[in-house]
């Protein structure tokens, strides 16, 4: 290939607020078929906040934010940061001893000397804590909006289900239509629940059976092996830690320039604005520059 017409694209992507990692990067761009969507903070803007807290029978929503918040402070991930900031507005954080994530699940500690749980309701689960039938609809409910739902419990019960509510970027669906018109499939990829994931993918216009959800942090990369083992040229676009070794994996990595460390070492390009669309400009620019080398 010509060095000088890549370097030309290199220029022109970042002047479109796309870095590129190499020149070669946008040859890998022109092969791709398949466009794997990672949903929050990439196709929905991540930044979430605390819309409802709905308690067990007995429970105080005081004490709840108390010891969620103080657990959730210790994470990073913006399910936690929206209750975290919420208790902290509304009171005191309990005293958190212990703290650890569970990857793709939720977070386990303990505050103010009670074991205590957030996160899907498999981990409250795994410690025979259920939901009760009126958190159990609320959980549902909100799934059903598309909104995220997280169980909290301690001391051997469930007591609240909260709800944080996330927006779709108001740029995801316009760019995943124009994915489509460039002959690209677009996959949508998440930890989240199965029906946020599929209203999600309504609100943006991917068909419901590309829907990948509650897959693992660690599973993510192999869902783009399959794909890739089913012939697929692979684009991954995401901004988490969670998403990394997808990232490397796939014959692109596209990161969102307002993600994570992590996840812009291990792509290709990097949309500096995070928004998806220019993730499509990326896609064009390097059929452009390669039909100049041709
Ligand atoms: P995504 O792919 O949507 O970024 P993750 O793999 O990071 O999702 O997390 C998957 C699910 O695990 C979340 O939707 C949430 O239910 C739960 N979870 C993970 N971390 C936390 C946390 N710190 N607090 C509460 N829930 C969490
Ligand atoms: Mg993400």
């Amino acid at each position: 290939a010509t060095p000088t017409a890549l370097m030309v694209g290199t220029g022109r992507g970042a002047q479109l607020g796309i870095l590129i990692k190499g020149p070669e990067v946008l040859e890998q761009t022109r092969k791709v078929d398949t466009v794997v969507l990672d949903k929050t903070g990439t196709v929905t803007t991540g930044e979430m906040s605390l819309a409802e807290t709905h308690v067990a029978d007995g429970e105080d929503v005081a004490e709840v934010l108390r010891l969620a918040g103080a657990l959730e402070n210790a994470s990073e991930h913006p399910i936690a940061r929206a209750v975290a900031d919420a208790a902290r507005a509304s009171g005191d954080l309990g005293q958190v001893e212990d703290f650890g994530n569970v990857e793709g699940l939720g977070v386990q500690g303990i505050v103010d000397g009670h074991a205590v749980l957030v996160g899907r309701p498999q981990l409250l689960a795994e410690w025979s804590q259920h939901l009760p039938e009126s958190l159990q609809s609320e959980f549902d409910r909100a799934s059903d909006r598309g909104l995220t739902a997280v169980a909290v419990g301690w001391d051997g019960r469930a007591r609240a289900v909260l709800v944080v509510a996330d927006q779709v970027k108001e740029t995801s669906a316009a760019a995943i239509a124009e994915l489509r018109q460039l002959g690209l499939r677009p996959i949508l990829l998440t930890g989240d629940n199965e029906r946020v994931a599929r209203t999600v993918a309504a609100q943006v216009g991917i068909e419901p059976g590309d829907v990948y959800a509650e897959v693992l942090p660690s599973d993510k990369v192999e869902v783009v092996k399959k794909l890739q083992s089913e012939g697929k040229v692979v684009a991954m676009i995401g901004d988490g830690v969670n998403d990394a070794a997808a990232l490397a994996q796939a014959d692109l990595g596209l990161a969102m320039g307002t993600g994570t460390d992590v996840a812009i070492e291990a792509s290709d390009l990097t949309l500096v604005r995070g928004d998806l669309r220019v993730a499509v400009d990326a896609i064009r620019l390097s059929r452009r520059t390669l039909s100049i080398i041709k």
